[in-house]
């Protein structure tokens, strides 16, 4: 039984032909391919030509794996054994198919390289992509800090104007200006915010706030700019919310911020509602819902799905501004804070956009005392101004300051024009507190503010520092403090917060009598 089965697979799988040293047939079983007595071996398969090797090196015993085959329009693979036979003059040769095994094999293969050569290309298209998105960010910081630092000026100066006499019309015009620069800077903003948030730079950091206080001051600007629209507002904030919360107040402000300004920008009759609900109590931590509903011109069912993509405005639908990155970021935000934002939208009725954050319930309920006491302008009427150095190189940036300086009145203003300057002055006159443009000639704020640490003189090396730059990036910042500074911040100036930041850290500066911690940290 063994033995006809054993015979059955030969048969079908092997086939036996001899050769003499002239490479004519003398004989074949014919298993496989019919090759005729006497007929040249090679007029079979030109492969066969290699025998005449064989039997010049007079090699006993040799295999060929895989040899392919052609016959009769049909393709083999063939491992072949060949023999010296025992005259010396003849070659036996073992023909085994095994088309179906190397078919196989050459087909696993050929999987095997496709996936090692998607892997390959896929991996070079993540290199590509990876340097694409950091020359389009480092593109977007230049960029940024190229319009920032005319843009400074232009803010700066307005403010400026607006405490001159001017008329009831200029006034008007002014306050036009300056809310086209402000929609300038949002942008800028809005453009670093998606480059930091791609770049995975944006993180979320949880602390502990005045939750209630946080929502209903943002109720307040939101009512009076309703108001301004003649539209109206309702504003809902649930009882059940505790007044303190862990969470990142900054981004879920963004995210709110940039709901309502939409919701106000795309409303003309009706109004806008604004809700902050809880569906649990009694919790350490507790799902906070916001939901901005508006009666505006709405959005097409079939653009839903577009609205979060960058850079997506429904035009045609007359001008609106803006550009068309807020709800792009509103999403990345809300994926950041692990929340999902849901719209409901009927063109000309109007949208409800909502999202849900869980936000820690703090332990601690209790308001602190605020212990600083805001000081009046008139407080310092007499009593000795602090000295405030300001190292600055641009020009029209060193006029700002002095007239904010100027018309705010409780500080005097010394400025050097680059880093180099600002040491030898500390060196020579005493100064309360140093503000370092960051990018100068010579000497640049990072190192100016590293000498001023490591100076031999405390009085000196313990002066709170502000950076005041047009760079916005993390890197900055974290470069910043690393150089020992105590506050960052951005232009175009704030006056308010300078000046505010300015009193902070004086505050702290006489409170440590003289000595200031550089580790405190600065929000
Ligand atoms: P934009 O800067 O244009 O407002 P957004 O990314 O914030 O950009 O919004 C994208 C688009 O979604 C807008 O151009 C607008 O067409 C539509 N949209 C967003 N919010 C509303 C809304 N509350 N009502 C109607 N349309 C809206």
């Amino acid at each position: 039984m063994l033995d006809n089965l054993r015979q059955d697979f030969i048969n079908k799988t092997t086939q036996l032909v001899v050769v003499n040293r002239e490479l004519e047939v003398v004989d074949s079983d014919n298993n496989l391919f019919d090759i005729s007595k006497n007929s040249d071996i090679t007029d079979f398969h030109p492969f066969f030509f290699a025998l005449t090797t064989i039997f010049d090196e007079e090699l006993q015993e040799e295999t060929f794996f895989c040899v392919q085959m052609e016959v009769l329009g049909k393709h083999y693979f063939i491992d072949i054994k060949t023999y010296i036979g025992e005259d010396g003059d003849t070659l036996v040769l073992i023909l085994n198919d095994l088309t179906d095994h190397y078919k196989t094999v050459h087909q696993i293969k050929q999987v095997r390289n496709e996936s090692i050569i998607n892997f390959n290309i896929s991996q070079e298209l993540n290199q590509q992509l990876e340097i694409q998105r950091s020359f389009k960010n480092k593109f977007l910081a230049n960029v940024s800090h190229e319009i920032r630092t005319p843009l400074n000026s232009i803010v700066g100066f307005i403010s400026v104007l607006e405490n001159t006499e001017i008329s009831r019309e200029q006034l008007d015009v002014l306050h036009i200006i300056k809310d086209s620069s402000k929609n300038l800077v949002t942008i800028l903003d809005d453009l670093m915010d998606i480059s930091k948030i791609e770049a995975g730079k944006l993180d979320i950091k949880k602390r502990r706030f005045d939750f209630r206080e946080f929502v209903e001051k943002l109720a307040k600007t939101y009512q009076i700019r309703t108001d301004d629209k003649r539209l109206s507002f309702d504003f809902e904030l649930s009882s059940k919310i505790p007044r303190f919360l862990v969470g990142d107040h900054l981004r879920i402000n963004q995210v709110i911020v940039n709901l309502l300004e939409n919701a106000l920008k795309y409303t003309h009759q009706g109004g806008i509602k604004f809700t902050v609900t809880t569906s649990s109590v009694n919790a350490r931590r507790i799902p906070v819902t916001f939901e901005v509903t508006d009666t505006g011109i709405g959005i097409p069912k079939e653009k839903l799905d577009s609205i979060f993509d960058s850079f997506t405005q429904l035009e045609k639908r007359g001008l609106f501004g803006g550009s068309g990155l807020g709800l792009s970021i509103v999403k990345q935000l809300t994926d950041l804070l692990e929340s999902d934002l849901e719209v409901k939208s009927v063109e000309g009725e109007g949208s409800t956009f909502s999202f849900t954050v869980f936000m820690g319930v703090s332990h601690n309920q209790k308001k602190e005392k605020v212990a600083k006491k805001k000081r009046d302008k008139k407080d310092l009427k007499g009593a000795k101004r602090p000295r405030i150095l300001l190292g600055e190189d641009v020009e029209v940036n060193q006029l700002l300051m002095m007239r904010l300086f100027a018309d705010y009145g409780a500080y005097s203003l010394d400025i050097a024009k680059n880093g180099e300057r600002v040491v030898e002055y500390l060196d020579r006159f005493p100064y309360d507190l140093v503000i370092l443009d960051l990018t100068m000639p010579v000497m640049d704020g990072l190192d100016a503010a590293v000498q001023i640490r490591n100076s031999s003189n405390k009085k000196v090396s313990k002066l709170p520092i502000i950076a005041l730059t047009a760079r916005t990036s993390q890197e900055e910042q974290d470069a910043a403090k690393e150089a020992g500074m105590n506050a960052y911040l951005t232009k175009p100036i704030d006056a308010d917060l300078l000046f505010s930041t300015i009193e902070r850290l004086l505050s702290r500066y006489k409170r440590k009598d003289k000595v200031l911690e550089i580790s405190e940290e600065e929000e």
